[in-house]
């Protein structure tokens, strides 16, 4: 079934989360139990305060991170999203992801809701750098302003722009795919419910159970790549 939703689909639209990136060896930072900091200085660490008031421990935070997905790449569900835009049959990509591995992948419309860790900006005059920097251990601009990730702390409102534009694509989709999130994150996942609510056909596949189950019109529980991977083999013979 999926693969003839996909096939017959006028506008298909995916929304991404954190799934899509394990599947490439990147642990979720927040269930990660591993490393330097604790769940509760993680949390704190990915806030406005951190940044204003304990920069130090909020950079040294964020190279680790940077560092973090420099050791990972995209995986063959990125690769495969990509070459369906190539092909015209997925008209976009809305991610929650901050890794930067969809743009990685080759795929060019692409809605970062969260940010991304591959860039960074600066706080006063707003220049971009890579994040290259931090490796650098770069953490001051030109202009003397601090260097921060482009992602979304918490205590910041989402970007407008890939909002606007991932609202956009949601009420234009008559097929959505969710992949890898669990969509408990508001407001990112009022998207998919904008999708279902304008009249597109609600996919959900994910390893557990997610808030909109009982909304979905196909509800899969397998890894990523490989059902997109069984989907992609089956369209070649429809
Ligand atoms: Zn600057």
């Amino acid at each position: 079934m999926l693969e003839e939703w996909i096939k017959n689909a006028n506008h298909l639209v995916v929304f991404t989360g954190a799934g899509m990136s394990t599947e490439s060896g990147l642990p979720d930072f927040r269930s990660a139990d591993k490393g330097l900091w604790t769940n509760e200085q993680k949390s704190y660490l990915s806030s406005t305060d951190a940044l204003n008031h304990h920069l130090e421990d909020f950079i040294a935070f964020y190279r680790e991170r940077v560092l973090g997905i420099s050791e990972f790449k995209p995986n063959k569900g990125h690769f495969l999203l990509a070459e369906w835009e190539k092909r015209g049959l997925l008209k976009g990509v809305i991610t929650q992801n901050v890794d930067g591995f969809h743009f990685l992948a080759g795929s060019k419309k692409v809605y970062e809701l969260h940010g991304t860790l591959q860039k960074l900006h600066c706080q006063t005059c707003k220049k971009t750098y890579s994040c290259n920097e931090y490796l650098h251990e770069v953490y001051v601009c030109a202009c003397g302003g601090t260097l921060r990730p482009s992602i979304v702390l918490f205590g910041e409102m989402l970007p407008e722009k890939p909002f606007l534009l991932a609202e956009k694509a949601a009420i234009a989709s008559d097929v959505f795919i969710v992949l890898g999130s669990s969509l408990s994150v508001s407001p990112a996942n009022q998207i998919p419910l904008l999708a279902k609510q304008t009249g597109s056909k609600l996919i959900i596949i994910n390893n557990e159970e997610t808030e909109f189950d009982y909304l979905a019109d196909l509800l899969i529980r397998e890894a990523i790549g490989q059902t997109l991977e069984c989907a992609e083999a089956k369209l070649n013979s429809i």
